[in-house]
């Protein structure tokens, strides 16, 4: 057996007639038709020049044949570069331009448009389609021999703080990932996941849907998440692994009950906070505690709430076996525990550079061998995580620290509040001022700023309080359902000026 993560997720010797991807529109794909269409798919890409080492970009759909090509690429040593759907044409030319691929597929004609001299495109579906070749090809058996550190993956992160960085990350990190979380989450093939996350991400891609491969689950793929469709679902399934909004919007609808959960098993939630009335309300109405787990692009899973044991709301849990965690301050000294600092992580979980960026992977990866997060965190005797916010997110105000996510979780309280984020904004006195953006209730009475300024101030230290409150109908939101503050901070960084 090689170190080649297709291996793992692809054992040769399973049974074909094991069905292991349902859409849907309810057809269901086995082992067999898997291994069949993406060892074809893989006989075309070789065809096309596809090299070991040679980068892969897709822009795709969610369905189960764009999961052969990604299986495919692992196949032949390629590099999978997953495009998020809903990326423009520049967007998409920047990162074709940074990654150079040597292919890129895509339905989309704005992903097939802006490559240079050196990158090919070609479409998936479509009579000159890339599927319709691997229809009439022999598969291709031989899995490309790999060393352990080779790239599997180039990922984007989410670009919530900054332009998107190309996070390269390792057969070993996935294979350490995908075992280990079927492990802690003891996934097995019992399990069926609801999968509901875009496949362009760590979260859908690497930590949903490599660990349900690898331990033989079977899986629900919806091509998106919507309310009607998860909830037609829950019935069938025992896992989900969701994003705070996910539940948001699961809890909003009177159908989210405890009979329509009664089969499942674990529901896990990370990639952004999970307010901690969130986590309580849905225990109350379906009788399962979240459990909120901590990744990265770049790391791909850190920490987890634990599988048996207390599961604490607005704590991310413990490193994962293997995985080395700790805090240190802006000097790069220690930390004392209960103290907020900047965790740090080291493991084989972690990625192996950012591309072509030789001075950020420089800068955050450091010289013994940890990670630095960019997220602030306190971790507690017992080794318990809690994240207080990102770096960039603290605000510092006429000299005093204010952390973004403590001012949303108090406004987060106030009635007429539906979202909001918090950030700070250049002014003349004091540095920073803390801004809040707020997205009211559609259908509630939205308090006025001096109601909410008031209603803070029961709550939280003065300097702490918004200088300003902005009102939003809709906060800018990535696909995950991040808040973009890099967007927020340019629309308000005039507030004060
Ligand atoms: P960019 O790095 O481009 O600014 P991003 O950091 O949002 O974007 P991702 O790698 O998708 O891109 O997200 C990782 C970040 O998400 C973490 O650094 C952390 O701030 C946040 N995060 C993930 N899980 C949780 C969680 N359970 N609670 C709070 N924050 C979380
Ligand atoms: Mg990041």
């Amino acid at each position: 057996m090689s170190d080649n993560l297709h291996e793992l997720l692809l054992a040769a010797q399973d049974s074909p007639g094991r069905p292991v991807l349902r859409s849907d529109d309810g057809s269901t794909w086995t082992m067999g038709d898997i291994d069949r269409l993406s060892r074809q798919i893989a006989a075309v890409l070789r065809r096309r020049g596809v090299q070991r080492g040679d980068r892969l970009a897709v822009q795709l759909e969610k369905t189960p044949e764009a999961v052969c090509l990604y299986l495919a690429s692992l196949q032949i040593g390629a590099i999978y570069l997953p495009i998020n759907t809903a990326y423009t044409a520049p967007e998409v030319a920047h990162i074709v331009s940074d990654a150079e691929p040597v292919l890129v597929v895509a339905d989309k004609a704005t992903a097939l448009v802006g490559g240079n001299g050196r990158t090919g495109a070609i479409t998936f579906h479509g009579p000159d389609g890339l599927l319709h070749s691997a229809a009439a090809i022999e598969p291709l058996s031989a899995t490309e021999p790999v060393g352990e550190l080779d790239p599997a993956a180039i990922l984007y992160t989410s670009g919530t703080t900054g332009r998107p960085k190309g996070a390269v990350i390792s057969h070993r990190a996935l294979a350490f990932t995908a075992r280990t979380l079927s492990g802690i989450w003891e996934i097995g093939s019992e399990d069926v996941l609801l999968h509901a996350l875009p496949i362009f991400h760590a979260h859908g891609l690497f930590i949903a849907l490599n660990t349900a491969l690898y331990a033989r689950a079977q899986v629900i793929f919806l091509p998106r998440f919507d309310v009607d469709s998860a909830l037609n679902e829950l019935p069938n399934a025992t896992v989900f692994m969701g994003v705070p909004t996910f539940y948001s919007r699961l809890l909003a609808d009177p159908r989210l009950d405890r009979a329509r959960c009664a089969g499942m098993r674990l529901f896990t939630s990370g990639s952004a906070p999970l307010s901690a009335d969130h986590f309580s309300e849905f225990e109350n109405r379906t009788g399962h505690a979240i459990l909120e787990r901590y990744g990265m692009t770049e790391t791909t899973i850190i920490a987890s709430n634990p599988l048996k044991g207390d599961r604490i709301p607005a704590t991310v849990g413990f490193p994962l076996p293997g995985v080395e965690v700790d805090l240190r301050d802006a000097e790069s000294g220690t930390v004392p525990s209960g103290q907020v600092g900047e965790l740090i992580v080291r493991g084989p979980n972690v990625f192996t550079e950012y591309w072509r960026m030789p001075t950020k992977t420089a800068e955050d990866l450091t010289e013994d061998g940890y990670f630095r997060t960019g997220d602030l965190a306190t971790i507690d005797s017992d080794g318990r995580i809690t994240l207080v916010g990102r770096a960039k997110d603290l605000i510092i105000s006429g000299g005093y620290n204010v952390y973004a996510q403590e001012v949303e979780t108090a406004l987060g309280r106030i009635p007429g509040i539906q979202n909001c984020a918090v950030i700070g904004c250049p002014h003349p006195d004091f540095g920073e001022g803390v801004v809040a953006i707020v997205e009211p209730k559609p259908d509630g009475v939205t308090p006025s700023q001096d109601e909410i300024v008031e209603r803070l101030g029961r709550e939280l230290a003065r300097y702490k309080l918004p200088k300003k409150i902005q009102f939003s109908d809709a906060l800018p939101r990535n696909a995950l359902g991040k808040v973009q503050k890099n967007v927020l901070r340019d629309t308000y960084r005039k507030t004060f000026a």
